[in-house]
């Protein structure tokens, strides 16, 4: 499982797959699961792999896109001016590389521009730059050049131009876009690990689509699945470097899955909290418990679909995220893959049904 995981993960992360722009994420999802469950689509390009018979419906999601940019002005000299995709500090992007992806699939390399230290007063180089004031560079002499020859139009998706990379200390590993390339490939590597077992409930594997730009593909997935209980898998911030309080820390690199209970988008449902921590402790699985008052997930809107769907978070902590250069410990991810098909063994009908027993 684990060499799997590291050429999946390889895959996964240099996809280039910015919000609304998902194919390559997708083609991985349906070429690792053709032949294991039904695979299907919805009109936003969520996909979907049925797979088991009787018993509740469980939902296994991951969101497939990334946060990147798109060219909103093509200048008289060539250079591209952007708009983000999702959620970007400009302190982490000035000098970085970029693809710009094109009409015909082309991948155009380009380096995000930045200021000689020359040319900055100290006032402006005490200051954080807003995106609008970024450009990209390609290389092109004119507008004309950028359109023509590199076949860049208005819209076209941008994504960091990073290798994926094995880091000195075994396990751990340096890609962009580890948020969320690590919970599609638990969905992936799940649903694998699953097709050899009965199971005691409907399984379907999600990779959703915009949850960067405010959780937009995670409505529709929930309601055409329809399940009975929904497992986001995730790549959430780690709290372990320096400038954090170690004696908090909730995502700590190499501490296990992150079993997540609360953000501002969602509060998961109590008695599913207790049966995960319960799994986790009799497969000897390590986990950390976290409770967050910023950020959010997919979690945030499926919760509240189909009269509420008993819902839960597992998580691969990784430091830096939504930059180019993001940081995982893999046996954290081996963790969530263990938790999640473990979890999946254990919702069948009574066990589900306990979950939303109000009355
Ligand atoms: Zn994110």
């Amino acid at each position: 499982m684990k060499k799997k995981a590291q050429s999946l993960l390889q895959e996964l992360t240099e996809a280039h797959a910015v919000s609304g722009y998902e194919e390559e994420v997708r083609e991985i999802f349906v070429n690792e699961l053709t032949g294991i469950g039904e695979l299907s689509a919805d009109k936003m390009g969520g996909v979907y792999c049925e797979t088991g018979s009787d018993g509740p419906s469980i939902m296994l999601a991951g969101h497939m896109d990334e946060v990147g940019f798109r060219v909103k002005h093509i200048t008289p000299g060539g250079f591209l001016k952007i708009v983000a995709v999702g959620g970007w500090w400009t302190h982490t992007l000035l000098s970085q590389r970029v693809e710009v992806k094109t009409q015909s699939g082309n991948k155009v390399l380009g380096v995000i521009s930045s200021v000689s230290p020359h040319h900055l007063s100290p006032a402006e180089r005490s200051k954080v730059l807003d995106i609008a004031h970024l450009f990209i560079d390609i290389g092109a002499s004119s507008q004309a050049d950028t359109i023509q020859n590199f076949g860049i139009s208005l819209g076209d998706p941008i994504a960091p131009a990073v290798p994926f990379s094995a880091l000195g200390k075994p396990d751990h590993y340096l890609a962009k876009a580890f948020d969320n390339r690590v919970g599609m490939a638990c969905v992936i590597q799940s649903l694998q690990e699953l097709a050899q077992t009965a199971l005691p409930n409907q399984l379907t594997g999600v990779g959703t689509v915009q949850e960067e730009v405010g959780l937009r593909g995670a409505s529709v997935a929930a309601r055409k699945v329809q399940p009975d209980v929904a497992i986001i898998l995730e790549g959430p911030p780690a709290d372990d470097s320096p400038g954090f309080n170690p004696a908090e820390s909730q995502g700590a690199l190499g501490a296990g899955v992150q079993i997540r209970i609360q953000d501002p988008t969602a509060l998961m449902n109590p008695r599913l909290v207790a049966l995960v921590e319960r799994v986790a402790q009799e497969n000897q699985i390590p986990y950390q418990i976290t409770v967050r008052d910023s950020g959010g997930t997919d979690a945030g809107n499926i919760h509240k679909e189909n009269l509420g769907i008993p819902s839960v978070v597992l998580g691969t902590p990784a430091r830096y995220i939504h930059s180019h250069n993001a940081m995982i410990n893999l046996n954290d991810y081996l963790a969530m893959v263990q938790l999640s098909t473990a979890l999946v063994k254990a919702l069948d009908q009574e066990t589900v049904d306990g979950l939303t027993k109000y009355l």
